[in-house]
C-alpha cells in the first residue's frame, strides 16, 4: 500500500494555546488532545507522543498487546510526571494511535478524540468515545440524537494520565485501495457534522488539501477549541508485498498559536477578573469528578472516593436565596444527583454584581483550586459590587437628576 498523509494543527478561535499534539512517523500515526489547564494538556498531550516517537519499532509488528503496552506506558509516564509537578496535577491527554500494517489498520484508543474511515464516500466512526453521554447512550439512559448537543457532552470517562493504569480500546481494520482514515480531536468533531466530514474528505481527496479544508470548516462554525485533523490515504501499489511508506513528515509539535485577540465566550472572562481558572481547566476537572462521580452511581467505584474528589473542589456561586455563596463540589449535576454543599454564605446579594457577565460567571459557578482562593474571590466580588455601586450616584448626577439608588 502506498501511503500519503495530510495533517493540520490549529490553535481555534477561542482558546490561547494548543494542546493538541500529533505524531507522523508512517506507519505509525498518532494524536493525543491534552487537558488540566494551559501548561498541564500541553505537557501531557507532548508526553503522550514523545513516549509513543521513542520506541515505535515495538507496535511495527502489529502486536495488539504492545500497542495497548506503549498506550499504556504514556499513561504512566503522565500520571507519574502529574504526580511530581504540582503545576501539573490533575492534567490528562486522549490517545488515538493509527499503525498500518499492509492491509490492515491496527488502532488503540483512550478518550474522546476520533478515527473515522471513509470507504467509497460513506463514512464510518472507528473509535467509540469515552464519554459520559457515550456511555449513557449504551446504557440505554439517552437516545443517540440526544447525545449530539448534550450538556455533558465534554465530559470524558477515560484519558491517560488520570490513574496508574488504563484500560485501551484496540480495533483492528481491514484496508482497501483508496480508503481515508481521519483521526481528529473533539475540536472538530463538536464543529462540524459527519456529514460535513465526509463531504470535505470526498471533495478533497488530496489529505493534506482535506486536513485544511476540515480545519477551516471547524473554524468558521466557531472554533472553540483546538482543532486537529490527521488524513491518511492508502492506495495500491505496484507489486504490493512490502511496505511502502511515503514519508511526508510533517511537524509533531503543533504550530505557534496565531496572534490577535480572543474572541466569543472568552469577553465574558475578560470582563470578571476574578475568574482564575482557563476553560479547559475548568472542563478537565469537571471530567475527573464526573467521571468518578456517573462511574460511582453505576456501581463501579466507591463512594468515598467521589467523596474525596469532591471535597477538594471548590467553587464560586449562587444559592437557592440569590446569595453569593463558596461551594465544596461542583456545580453540575450528574445523573440528576447534585455534587454540591454550601461552604460559606457570603450574603452578598447575586443581583448586586455589576454586569451580565460577571452575573452569568457566577450563575454558571466561577471554579477554584482552594478555599483560599474561594474566599479571594468573594472578596474581589464584593470589591466589584462596592466600586459599582459607589459610582452609581455620581453617574446619575452627570445624567439626570434621579435620586441615588446605590447607597444603603
Ligand atoms: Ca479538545
Amino acid at each position: 500500500m502506498k501511503i500519503t498523509v495530510g495533517v493540520r494543527s490549529d490553535t481555534g478561535r477561542v482558546r490561547e494555546g494548543n494542546e493538541d499534539s500529533f505524531l507522523v512517523k508512517s506507519p505509525l500515526f498518532a494524536l493525543a488532545d491534552g487537558m488540566g489547564g494551559h501548561l498541564g494538556g500541553e505537557v501531557a498531550s507532548q508526553i503522550a507522543i514523545r513516549i509513543i516517537e521513542e520506541d515505535p519499532s515495538s507496535v511495527l509488528d502489529g502486536d495488539h498487546d504492545t500497542l495497548a503496552q506503549l498506550v499504556r506506558r504514556a499513561n504512566e509516564a503522565i500520571f507519574e510526571r502529574a504526580g511530581t509537578d504540582r503545576e501539573l496535577e490533575g492534567m490528562g491527554t486522549t490517545c488515538t494511535l493509527l499503525v498500518l500494517d499492509g492491509n490492515q489498520a491496527h488502532l488503540a484508543h483512550v478518550g474522546d478524540s476520533r478515527a473515522y474511515l471513509l470507504r467509497d464516500q460513506h463514512l464510518e466512526q472507528v473509535t467509540q468515545d469515552h464519554t459520559l453521554v457515550q456511555r449513557m447512550v449504551q446504557e440505554g439512559q439517552l437516545e443517540p440524537e440526544e447525545a449530539i448537543h448534550h450538556p455533558h457532552g465534554n465530559i470524558i470517562t477515560r484519558a491517560l494520565g488520570v490513574e496508574p493504569d488504563i484500560e485501551v480500546d484496540i480495533i483492528v481494520k481491514e484496508l482497501q485501495d483508496n480508503d481515508r482514515i481521519l483521526l481528529c480531536s473533539d475540536g472538530l468533531t463538536d464543529m462540524i457534522t459527519p456529514e460535513d466530514i465526509t463531504r470535505i474528505l470526498v471533495g478533497k481527496p488530496e489529505p493534506q488539501e482535506a486536513a485544511d479544508n476540515l480545519v477551516d470548516a471547524a473554524n468558521e462554525a466557531g472554533g472553540q477549541d483546538n482543532i486537529t485533523a490527521l488524513i491518511v490515504r492508502v492506495t495500491k501499489a505496484e507489486g504490493d508485498e512490502h511496505r511502502a511508506p511515503n514519508h511526508t513528515a510533517a511537524p509533531r509539535v503543533p504550530p505557534p498559536p496565531p496572534d490577535g485577540g480572543n474572541t466569543g465566550e472568552f469577553q465574558a472572562v475578560d470582563d470578571a477578573p476574578t475568574v482564575p481558572a482557563s476553560r479547559s481547566r475548568r472542563r478537565w476537572i469537571a471530567k475527573t469528578l464526573a467521571t468518578v462521580a456517573i462511574l460511582a452511581i453505576l456501581g463501579a467505584a466507591s463512594y468515598a472516593g467521589v467523596r474525596y474528589l469532591l471535597s477538594r473542589s471548590f467553587f464560586v456561586g449562587v444559592d437557592d436565596g440569590g446569595s453569593i455563596t463558596v461551594f465544596r463540589g461542583i456545580p453540575e449535576e450528574v445523573a440528576g444527583i447534585t455534587l454540591k454543599e454550601t461552604e460559606l454564605d457570603s450574603n452578598l446579594a447575586w443581583e448586586r454584581l455589576p454586569t451580565r457577565n460577571l452575573k452569568e460567571n457566577v450563575r454558571d459557578g466561577i471554579r477554584v483550586d482552594s478555599l483560599g482562593e474561594a474566599e479571594q474571590t468573594v472578596v474581589n466580588l464584593r470589591e466589584r459590587i462596592q466600586a459599582f455601586e459607589r459610582e452609581q450616584p455620581a453617574i446619575n448626577k452627570q445624567g439626570d437628576s434621579k435620586t441615588d439608588k446605590g447607597s444603603p
